[in-house]
């Protein structure tokens, strides 16, 4: 079996690739580890090999053949996912059901009905009495996998029916070099994600992209406060870290064009709700319409220069100089 996108756990993908290659994956599985491990992943490429028909069961999901395309893209017949719905965001009565339905027909295109249960919060015990029968005696190529926080939230029953899989956090080196081959942010910042959340791949992103939001906040106010009251010099001190981390460009661009665009709705004394005020009343008394305009107009054009793939330092020392321009105007 083939793992791409889910990182670490050497012994869990020897384990499943074993099993899954001389077809003795148990028909029930449960994924359990805390949230941000890769567990839903690991579930869906578990349901992609199921369906693939490429012929060696090592490379599946192979991720060319039709049926691995239209897995990937969440419209493969024989693929459920079922998540959890209302308040509590758990697994409805009638959602079991319809699995219970659904599992003792035949299936449409590949040999197997394959299940994804995302039932990290807790189940109550109705529906876990009725998943009980299914799991009990499954209809003939079936396969259920269950992703749970922890094992022992279900019913001995349906554990004892289950094989169960601990899925672990990869080692804090391999989780950087996943998160910065994804993200493309400096390694530095990867490995310190890395080391506060100890590997977890999916808070390491999530925390890196509230992080990064708050980044490219600050470097659009950074910018604007050169433009308004520093030299070019500053300028160039203020956009400096861009050069390093070139998929911040955009981002730090798209905000400045936010800042820029509400200065000008200022200046025009349009009446509305200005989230970074203090800069924004900044930009309106310095600079005059005209200038604010074709400051806006440059954000973009220097995205789309971004876009194709200019030399950074060439790219934001030149930036630096057109805008200390027009702002001087
Ligand atoms: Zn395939």
């Amino acid at each position: 079996m083939q793992f791409e996108g889910f990182a670490g756990n050497a012994a869990l993908k020897t384990a499943l690739s074993a099993a899954f290659s001389r077809r003795r994956l148990p028909h029930t599985l449960l994924l359990q580890g805390e949230t941000g491990l890769g567990k839903r992943t690991l579930a869906q490429i578990l349901a992609r090999a199921a369906v693939c028909t490429c012929e060696d069961r090592d490379l599946a999901p192979c991720g060319v053949c039709p049926a691995c395309i239209r897995a990937k893209a969440g419209s493969h017949p024989d693929i459920r996912i079922v998540t959890g719905s209302g308040k509590s965001n758990t697994i409805s009565v009638a959602s079991v059901d319809e699995v219970i339905r659904d599992a003792y027909k035949k299936p449409e295109e590949a040999d197997i009905n394959v299940y994804c249960i995302f039932a990290e919060n807790p189940m109550p015990e109705i529906t876990q009495n009725k998943l009980l029968k299914v799991i009990e005696e499954p209809p003939t190529g079936a396969l259920f996998i269950f992703t749970v926080l922890s094992a022992d939230a279900l019913l001995p029953t349906i554990r004892s029916r289950a094989q169960v899989f601990t899925v672990r956090p990869p080692e804090e080196s391999e989780a950087a070099v996943y998160v910065q081959n994804k993200t493309g942010m400096p390694m530095e910042e990867a490995e310190k994600l890395a080391s506060l959340h100890r590997g977890n791949i999916g808070r390491m992103l999530s925390d890196g992209e509230n992080g990064r939001a708050a980044k490219a906040e600050q470097m659009a106010e950074d910018i604007a406060n050169a433009l308004v009251s520093g030299t070019e010099h500053d300028l160039l001190a203020a956009t400096a870290p861009l050069i390093k981390d070139k998929p911040l460009f955009p981002e730090s661009m798209e905000r400045l064009q936010l800042l820029l665009r509400d200065a000008c709705l200022l200046k025009n004394n349009v009446n509305v709700q200005v989230p970074a005020r203090e800069v924004c009343d900044k930009l309106r008394r310095k600079l005059s319409l005209k200038a604010l305009m074709a400051l806006c107009e440059m954000t973009a054009k220097y995205t789309e220069y971004w876009r194709r793939n200019a030399n950074m330092a060439l790219l934001v020392t030149a930036l630096c100089a057109e805008m200390k321009e027009t702002a001087g105007k």
